[in-house]
């Protein structure tokens, strides 16, 4: 194990450890119930232990992190962790801010494991924040042959169909930041798709000009878009078959597995923000367990 100073930098030399760093006993951690050693940096003349740099330092309640996140991924609500392994709700809202803080950077240092991938799929998923007034889309690209997540983006749409001129009278004009963030997104998962994939969508007509902008050399087809099924299944589509089945089944796992995507529910998105660390979040989760299954 190298050890360095996280106040000098300087390495151990565990040939010469009186002159380097040395060790100086050892506490116990309440909250978790382990035993830490701490380290006495000859240098500079101060003293630390693996608490010291750790992102979780101060926490309390540092063994419920993985379990939270897991729950998060898992249907649960916040309110419902909460009241389950009876803690605060806030600092249930603490820890879920924690996870998801580095999830979308994890996302992506995940997906460089992989080599860049020769068929994908994207679209777009629309929730809202607060109320139906104020849709969101969720637009995801997944990998064809097997549904890992490369990358996704989170932007506010206008409102469409019956609704306009109701929510365009409470809430004002609201912008498209679709296309922006749909370029952001191509931008980023650049690096995970290969320059002549295959790159499939339905076809709405603003995607053949973004797609090759940014995929010049790739191939992209697309096909007709079919009716979602209303309860349950998600973006699932009535069809025999669905030619992005790929892209609707994640669709329909992250609406099972995120409990403010799921129709119809009680818990709904206050915040964009929220709503993107959230599915980074699953995505994380979603890519991780693909691996062990397969
Ligand atoms: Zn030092």
């Amino acid at each position: 194990m190298k050890l360095k100073c996280p106040h000098c930098h300087l390495q151990r030399d565990p040939q010469n450890a009186v002159r380097t760093i040395r060790k100086l006993g050892k506490y116990y951690r309440k909250s978790d119930g382990q035993y830490l050693t701490r380290f006495w940096c000859v240098r500079c003349g101060k003293s630390f232990s693996a608490a010291t740099t750790s992102r979780a330092k101060w926490q309390k309640k540092r063994h419920l992190n993985k379990l939270i996140r897991d729950l998060l991924t898992g249907e649960m609500s916040q309110r419902e962790i909460a009241r389950v392994l009876k803690i605060n709700r806030k600092t249930v809202v603490r820890k879920f801010r924690f996870a998801t803080a580095t999830a979308k950077t994890e996302l992506a240092n995940w997906n460089k494991n992989f080599g860049p991938s020769t068929e994908v799929e994207f679209d777009d998923l629309e929730t809202f924040e607060h109320t139906k007034y104020k849709p969101l889309s969720v637009t995801l690209i997944v990998e064809y042959s097997t549904r890992r997540i490369l990358g996704f983006e989170v932007a506010q749409m206008p409102p469409k169909g019956r609704i306009v001129h109701y929510a365009k009278k409470k809430y004002g004009l609201r912008t498209d930041h679709r296309p922006l963030a749909r370029a952001k997104l191509f931008q980023d998962v650049q690096e995970f798709v290969h320059p002549y994939a295959v790159i499939r969508s339905d076809s709405n007509p603003s995607y053949p000009a973004d797609v090759k902008r940014f995929f010049p050399y790739a191939r992209h087809e697309t096909v007709l878009g079919g009716r979602g099924a209303v309860v349950g299944q998600g973006e699932l589509k009535k069809l025999k078959w669905d030619p992005i089945f790929s892209l609707n089944h994640t669709f329909a796992m992250l609406r099972a597995n995120i409990n403010r995507l799921i129709r119809k529910t009680w818990c709904t998105t206050k915040k964009p923000g929220e709503l993107a660390g959230h599915i980074a979040l699953y995505a994380l989760e979603h890519n991780r367990r693909l691996a062990t299954t397969q």
